[in-house]
């Protein structure tokens, strides 16, 4: 019986009980680059700052239109500074279609408004309006770090980080005390803190003269002495405020990571390393490291843009083969997080079709919402070939969907994909407090992912 039952019954196992030492260890070389990737790249500015330096380091040089490329070149392409597409060419034509890994570098975040700066009964204070889906509470009484950039109008940007080295001020929203919060206890956790309740305490030091605002002003001043802006500034400026806490290690026995971002930064790492690593593809590799999917991939950055078939388009017709015939020959492997299943809230999930951590990389046949709205529902031809590739190359992992029946849902960039007439699916690491300020992700998941990406590109 015993026999029969594990030739016929699927049985999922912890990653741990399938991996040897010698994995373990690859496992932890490649989450301590990943580590340092999280905490360098708060922002989807930084995370394409830093894979371009990345990827030169591997001989990787800037695409121009009309650029000759041969089998093995190396290029890649940055949509404004804030999203980057790289491509390995393979040795096959692009008639034959492109291998796509796309995972999104934006992160949920606390945007300053373009008028932020106030000053309330002698404190200073940042007005902000939250970026993708949060639950506000989580971001008061946490140290907070600033971020982005000031454009200002001789046509200069001014880059700002501030809060993120150890020395340097952070920020924070302060909360009400328990001795005073009878009425807001009484309010439900989406009212209890307010979308313009999340004001940023910047500053108490008035400026030492007569007259108002001088707290204000004296802020203002010291921004104008660093940054040399005014307030005017502010209104063509992306500022962001992202929580200052810093990459750890989570567990007595460190199998966990813990930090900001990993949402999705966690599969754009996968994907970056991976397309760093393919050598000689036999088809044509494509990493994209997407902007603006926390606010459904819209905007010029997003993967509704343009962009990405114009890049794709060139590369085509610097091989004269129409950009359709790729595209409809193309896999795109929509590398974005899952929700693990967590023991403390099991009432969401559905035990036998969620993911759980060191479980290795997640399978999504289908994201959405309700009766599946929302999702492009890979193919079951399309899991198959995963499954068969991913048993070829020793990749660990698992389906995964988000939460139970009519209790939620979410998307990705798949649809979008989809959209464009290319072969899609969803995969990625399953995440603890997915989109809090603190996510948690498992070691071997990451790895796993990074294995996944890498195992599509090698097709
Ligand atoms: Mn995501
Ligand atoms: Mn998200």
């Amino acid at each position: 019986m015993d026999e029969l039952r594990s030739k016929l019954f699927y049985e999922q196992k912890n990653g741990y009980d399938l991996i040897d030492t010698a994995e373990r260890i690859d496992a932890e070389n490649y989450c301590r680059a990943y580590m340092r990737f999280l905490n360098e790249c708060r922002t989807e500015r930084e995370a394409t700052d830093y894979a371009i330096e990345l990827a030169k380091e591997q001989g990787f040089v800037e695409y121009r239109p009309g650029m000759a490329l041969s089998a093995g070149d190396k290029v890649y392409q940055s949509n404004r500074g804030k999203a980057l597409m790289l491509a390995v060419i393979g040795e096959k034509p692009l008639s034959e279609g492109a291998v796509i890994a796309g995972a999104h570098i934006d992160s949920p975040r606390l945007d300053l408004k373009q008028s932020p700066l106030y000053e309330n009964e002698e404190m200073a204070y940042f007005k902000t309006h939250y970026y993708g889906g949060i639950k506000k509470y989580q971001w008061v009484t946490i140290p907070l770090e600033l971020h982005g950039v000031v454009a200002l109008k001789n046509g200069e940007t001014v880059k700002v980080i501030l809060g993120r080295e150890a020395d340097e001020p952070k920020f924070v929203i302060t909360d009400l005390l328990p001795h005073l919060a009878q009425d807001q206890m009484k309010k439900t956790m989406a009212e209890g803190i307010t979308g313009e309740g999340l004001n940023i305490l910047i500053g108490s030091a008035p400026y030492a003269d007569e007259g108002k605002d001088r707290v204000k002003l004296a802020i203002m001043s010291l921004l104008n002495d660093s940054y040399g802006v005014t307030e005017e500034d502010f209104i063509s400026a992306e500022l962001t405020a992202v929580p200052a806490f810093d990459v750890c290690e989570i567990g007595l026995d460190r199998s966990l990571i813990g930090g900001y971002g990993q949402d999705d930064r966690v599969c754009a790492f996968a994907e970056l390393q991976a397309i760093l690593d393919v050598q000689k593809p036999a088809r044509t590799a494509v990493c994209l490291l997407c902007d603006k999917e926390e606010i459904g991939s819209e905007g010029v950055s997003g993967m509704q843009s343009e962009a990405f078939d114009t890049f794709m388009a060139d590369l085509c017709e610097s091989q004269n083969v129409p950009l359709r015939r790729c595209f409809e020959k193309s896999f795109c492997l929509s590398a974005d997080v899952t929700a693990a299943f967590d023991p403390l809230y099991p009432e969401v999930m559905e035990k036998r079709n969620a993911s759980r951590v060191n479980y290795g990389m997640g399978l999504c046949k289908y994201t959405g919402a309700r009766g599946k709205s929302g999702t492009s529902d890979a193919s079951a031809e399309l899991v198959a070939y995963l499954r068969r590739l991913y048993a070829e190359k020793k990749v660990i992992w698992q389906m995964a969907e988000l939460g139970k029946v009519d209790q939620g849902g979410g998307g990705t960039i798949a649809k979008f994909m989809a959209k464009r007439n290319i072969d899609t699916i969803d995969a990625g690491v399953p995440v603890l407090s997915m989109h809090a300020p603190f996510e948690v992700t498992a070691k071997l998941d990451c790895y796993m992912t990074y294995k996944g990406v890498l195992a599509v590109y090698e097709e």
